[in-house]
């Protein structure tokens, strides 16, 4: 029995998880401001898991973080973390010495993608990228079951390849990151310039209706056959498919998979990205890189930072 914690800005949310990766027990604490304190919530989270499940600390393996931010995961340091105020914590090193068993702490995106390929949608697959498209585009490269972040552990950072130089502006301080288009916040962009140009569109009405634009609402326009809306999806999914064909070039992954909110949009993104994708592939014959959605939602932090 191992523990994983996914470590977030507002809760930390932990698990005790078996041999099959299946989250045994579970529970959840706000995350308070502060490292000591973040620390000691941690532990008394994963004491109160093992108490839950009967166990003594002695009875589990090891422990895992899976936290924002810059992480150095040999120091089990986190280097930098802005939205949880952290300069050079050493996370890791603290947990270990207040549970008595090893602790590692990885970047949460890639920790997740860890998850998503040893219990999720990866699972039947050799090699995974993850890309998480939610206020931002994170994700992670599973490489020989394991996590590739460089050598310095800040690899992975999919969101901040160039799709379009000179573009939108990315908080990373580049221009035309897939962030600034791929991702809900870009999605919403999109939305709202698009509804400026057509105020009288189903799209606005359903705007008006949900009461705020959402990366819900054009793929909602959309579905119901809304020019409009169509016109924003169509854009979106070529910005979506430019990154995603840019991956699979880079890695040939035997799966790449897509969670975080966009994904909520279910088969109907996947069966309309793929063409797209396909157009801009390199030929590679037969043996072609699947396309597939998370499977396991937030679970995939937890499970994840337990495999650490
Ligand atoms: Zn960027």
């Amino acid at each position: 029995m191992r523990i994983g914690i996914d470590l977030g800005g507002t809760n930390i949310a932990a698990g005790l998880v078996d041999e099959n990766q299946n989250i045994t027990v579970r529970g959840s604490v706000r995350t308070p401001r502060g490292a000591d304190d973040v620390v000691r919530e941690m532990e008394a989270l994963a004491r109160s898991l093992c108490e839950q499940a009967g166990l003594r600390l002695q009875d589990i393996t090891s422990a895992g973080i899976g936290s924002p931010g810059s992480i150095d995961t040999v120091a089990g340091t986190v280097i930098y973390a802005n939205n949880l105020g952290f300069e050079n914590v050493p996370l890791a090193g603290a947990l270990a010495e207040a549970l008595g068993i090893p602790v590692r702490i990885g970047n949460d995106a890639n920790v997740a993608a860890l998850g998503e390929f040893h219990a999720g949608a990866g699972k039947a697959f050799d090699s995974m990228v993850l890309v998480t498209l939610g206020t931002g585009v994170g994700g992670g490269i599973i490489l020989g079951g394991k996590i590739y972040d460089g050598f310095n552990g800040m690899g992975g950072e999919i969101g901040h390849m160039v799709v379009k130089k000179d573009g939108a502006p990315c908080t990373c301080g580049r221009k035309g990151c897939w962030e600034a288009y791929a991702s809900a916040t870009g999605l919403i962009r999109l939305t709202k310039a698009a509804l400026e140009k057509h105020p009288d569109s189903l799209m606005a009405s359903i705007a008006e209706e949900m009461g705020r634009v959402s990366g819900r609402t054009a793929f909602r326009a959309a579905r119901q056959g809304d020019a409009a809306g169509e016109e924003v999806v169509a854009e979106y999914l070529t910005y979506l498919a430019c990154g995603a064909a840019n991956l699979i070039n880079l890695f040939q992954p035997a799966v790449l998979c897509f969670g975080g909110g966009v994904s909520h949009e279910g088969p109907y993104l996947i069966e309309r990205l793929l063409p797209l994708v396909e157009d801009e592939l390199y030929p590679v014959g037969e043996k072609k890189t699947a396309l597939r959605l998370a499977e396991l939602g937030n679970n995939a932090g937890i499970i994840g930072a337990a495999l650490l």
